[in-house]
């Protein structure tokens, strides 16, 4: 596969560029495409420039309202109502992080509903700025069903990520993991289904509810998730969470109202960001510092977030290859529809 070198900006350029011809204003072509630039720049090809093409087509079908004005409302003492108002969530994300601050340090923690909004993305892009900001972060979001709870082979929950972010001291970049609740994303399988490339085994069944390591046989099948039932359970809770608890859809209800354009359905995401010198101790700093010290020591381990943070330095020196069909078709599409 032949492959072109684009350094960061270039990768932001284009995809703005992109969004904005196909429907974009410009704080939302800006907000989707840092949000694509930066899962680029840390080495996540399956939420970058591979996701334009689903962006353009549900701007293009009219699913997504590419002018969104999200919406912020405090409606309980913790909990913050963010209405995407229709739109893709990093706007949303973007408009609501302040907000989402100042209530975490008046109240200790605040609670956030994100409604309204279309999730196409990787996590850890909403939680590690919160951790920057000093707060410790989690965020969830659902998608469409994918993949079925452990002992059945029906899809019932999308592949659900969990992301979680804590602050560090000394000039060392939050601790920030990021993680489906499927054995694997969904958008890697596709990448392997693209690369031609076999899967590991336990990812999921094919469409006779065998197991497959062939990713066009899981892509048409059922995925399944991390840990056997545990992992399951999880992706349970994260549908209760961004659907049961604040009123959005749960995946099986996006997928039914979705237009199948190839690009993300309507959903919610839910977000709890904690200030840390809200909870009684005044050295969480430094005791923090200790596990996370005793961590480094331990032979073999290495920190969630280290391979990202490693390719951030290295891909900002060398630039991101991007497959050569992908950037033509991306070109293509910037001239909008015909
Ligand atoms: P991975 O399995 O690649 O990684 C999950 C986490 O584990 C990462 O934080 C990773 O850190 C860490 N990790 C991996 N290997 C090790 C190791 N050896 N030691 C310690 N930590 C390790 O991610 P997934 O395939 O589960 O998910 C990929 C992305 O897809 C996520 O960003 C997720 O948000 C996104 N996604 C989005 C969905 C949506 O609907 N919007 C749906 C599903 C997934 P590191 O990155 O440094 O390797």
């Amino acid at each position: 596969m032949s492959h072109v070198t684009l350094s960061v900006d270039q990768v932001r350029d284009l995809a703005a560029r992109c969004l904005a011809g196909n429907g974009c204003d410009d704080a939302n072509a800006a907000a989707v495409a840092d949000t694509i630039t930066r899962a680029e720049a840390d080495g996540c090809a399956s939420h970058g420039l591979f996701r334009l093409p689903g962006y353009v087509a549900s701007l293009r079908s009219g699913k997504v309202n590419g002018a969104a004005r999200p919406r912020v409302e405090a409606i309980a003492p913790a909990v913050l109502r963010v209405d995407g108002d229709g739109g893709y969530a990093p706007l949303a994300h973007e408009r609501s992080r302040e907000p989402i601050a100042a209530m975490a340090r008046e109240s200790g923690v605040a609670a956030v509903a994100l409604v309204n909004t279309h999730h196409f993305a990787a996590l850890w892009a909403e939680v590690e700025p919160l951790a920057e900001m000093g707060l410790v972060a989690m965020a969830m979001t659902a998608y469409k069903p994918a993949m079925a709870p452990f002992g059945a082979r029906e899809p019932l929950f999308g592949t659900n990520p969990m992301a979680f972010g804590f602050p560090r001291g000394g000039g060392a970049p939050p601790m920030v993991f990021d993680q489906a609740s499927a054995a694997m994303a969904r958008g890697e399988v596709m990448i392997a289904a693209r690369d031609g490339h076999d899967l590991p085994p336990g990812v999921g069944l094919d469409r006779d509810g065998k197991p497959s390591t062939d990713p066009n046989a899981v892509l048409e099948g059922v995925m399944l998730p991390f840990g056997g039932y545990k992992g399951s359970a999880i992706a349970m809770m994260v549908e209760l969470l961004c659907a049961g608890l604040i009123g959005e859809r749960f995946s099986f209800e996006a997928a039914q109202a979705d237009n199948n354009d190839g690009g993300p359905p309507r959903g919610g995401e839910f977000i709890l960001a904690m200030d840390p010198d809200r909870f009684g101790d005044a050295s969480w700093h430094d005791h923090a510092e200790t596990f996370f010290a005793r961590y480094a020591a331990l032979d073999g381990a290495r920190l969630p977030g280290a391979r990202r943070h490693a390719k951030r330095a290295k891909l900002a020196r060398s630039g991101v290859r991007v497959p050569a069909d992908l950037h033509d078709r991306i070109q293509a599409l910037c001239a909008g529809p015909a």
